[in-house]
């Protein structure tokens, strides 16, 4: 029975919970909440020590002399501007990008893995995700209370995420097979993962601001940046709409509690609804961790009984994972070919912030 209205309380011999559907107790009741979880720490983990690996690998390059640490080429999951640029020319040329294929590997598997199981990327992989879960969940274990925004604030914010892509996707949509290529080659996008290094590195008071704003604002939102800023999710939630997974609500045993609803960190409303086919749902399970109803939520692809548990995905997500990196390994998909002495050129000239953006020629 559908209970569109009024959120009914639950009998407690339950997990406790907050208002807004968070475990209080420590439990999940089912011991799967925290699978979640440990796939984005350990990923997240993964991602940190990467980074560090890189910034160790630069800096040798940098001071000229012995490299003793392999580049690590995972870096390259943070250019995905490169990467779609590097698809394109793919599609056009066949010719597979020899300084970034990472890049593309990991666009590649975040689109299938979107194909397949919604934005699961998004809520169980992207270390940026998961920087953004944790402030709001800092923000509740502070006390602070979670806001929603007003309709009519919440859907034109929304929607910049959109445009953001469409920005994106217009502007290399716009350049030809020559301007993608000559991009490609030029010696920006060869150091495009310095640069990004150097984002961070040596981060203008400007974008401390608007990290510093988006932290604060993330622990009173939650998921402020991926529910209204991000364009990788919106790519991903784009092509998600073609995912036949979907969270499924069985209306027979449902009571109407709301706990569903009140768990899902982009407030989607699951409580009422018979499945979740929105692009903005991230494949999280929080949902479903959150209903105290036995088989009364599932994930599952439509037209079929088998419902996927988090265990299934944590280890779907990671083993697909694995298994590409290490296909695009052997196939020689993966490494930079660029060459370790005209690597070390760049990194020894006398500004190296100066290599600037190839701009694309007016026609
Ligand atoms: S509907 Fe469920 S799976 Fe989808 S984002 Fe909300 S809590 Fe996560
Ligand atoms: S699906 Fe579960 S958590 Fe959601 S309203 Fe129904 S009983 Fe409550």
């Amino acid at each position: 029975m559908d209970h569109p209205a009024g959120l009914k309380n639950v009998q407690q011999d339950r997990p406790i919970r907050d208002e807004e559907g968070l475990i209080k107790n420590g439990s999940s009741g089912k011991n799967f909440f925290p699978i979640r979880r440990q796939v984005q720490l350990a990923l997240f983990i993964a991602t940190i020590a990467t980074g560090l690996q890189f910034y160790i690998y630069v800096a040798q390059a940098m001071r000229g002399g012995e490299i003793t640490v392999p580049r690590p080429e995972g870096v390259e999951g943070f250019l995905p501007i490169g990467a779609l640029m590097a698809w394109k020319n793919f599609i056009l040329s066949g010719e597979w990008d020899p300084f970034h294929p990472a890049a593309m590997v990991i666009l590649g598997f975040a689109v299938v893995l979107s194909l397949a199981f919604r934005k699961a990327f998004c809520g169980w992989f992207c270390p940026i995700g998961t920087l953004s879960e944790w402030a709001w969940r800092a923000g509740a274990a502070l006390g602070v209370k979670h806001h929603r925004l007003p309709g009519w604030i919440d859907w034109p914010l929304r929607s910049v995420k959109y445009a953001l892509l469409g920005f994106f996707v217009y502007i290399i949509l716009q350049m030809t097979a020559k301007d993608i290529e000559s991009f490609l080659q030029s010696p920006y996008y060869k150091v495009a993962d310095v640069k990004m290094l150097y984002f961070f590195t040596h981060i203008s008071r400007i974008t401390a601001g608007v990290l510093i704003l988006l932290v604060i604002l993330s622990l009173f939102f939650r998921n402020f940046w991926c529910r209204h800023l991000c364009p990788y999710g919106a790519l991903l939630g784009i092509v998600a709409t073609a995912s036949p997974f979907r969270v499924q609500r069985n209306a027979e045993t449902c009571t109407g509690c709301g706990g569903c609803h009140r768990a899902c960190a982009f407030h989607l409303p699951v409580h009422v609804k018979k499945e979740i086919r929105t692009p903005e749902c991230s494949g999280c399970m929080d949902c479903m961790a959150a209903c105290p109803e036995k088989n009364t939520l599932a994930f599952r692809a439509k037209g079929f009984k088998t419902r996927l548990n988090p265990f299934q995905m944590g280890f779907l997500i990671l083993a697909s994972f694995i298994a590409i990196v290490y296909l695009a390994k052997i196939s020689g998909h993966w490494k930079s070919r660029l060459p370790e002495h005209e690597f070390r050129s760049w990194m020894t000239i006398s500004d190296f912030q100066k290599i600037g953006h190839p701009s694309i020629p007016e026609r």
